[in-house]
């Protein structure tokens, strides 16, 4: 299980990986300070993605709580790359609204 955790970490941008491929500079989610995103935290825990885990949940059924299970059926690793693609561009819609722009808004 923790080797099929890794292998999906190294696809997925958290900063727990990030941090220790030293990419990123701190191991904490960017929306819990207090909480390293750990693969489990990004799927299950983190409240940024409460919409995401929802549906994601619901998709899944009774099993969407087990990391084993869904990391070993196709069908709920389809699900998985869906939730991904959804936070990714969550992820993205975050720094495009974070980003100044002053210099464009100048005129
Ligand atoms: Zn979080």
């Amino acid at each position: 299980m923790y080797i099929c955790a890794g292998l999906t970490s190294n696809h997925i941008p958290l900063n727990q990986h990030l941090h220790h491929i030293a990419v990123a500079d701190s191991p904490c989610c960017p929306a819990c300070p207090e909480t390293d995103e750990s693969l489990h935290h990004f799927l299950f825990d983190c409240p940024q993605y409460a919409q995401e885990h929802h549906v994601f949940g619901r998709a899944i059924g009774q099993e969407a709580t087990s990391l084993s299970y869904i990391l070993t059926e196709e069908h709920a690793l389809g699900l998985l790359i869906q939730f991904v693609n959804a936070t990714v561009q969550l992820r993205h819609t975050f720094s495009e609204v974070s980003l100044p722009e002053h210099n464009a808004a100048r005129r």
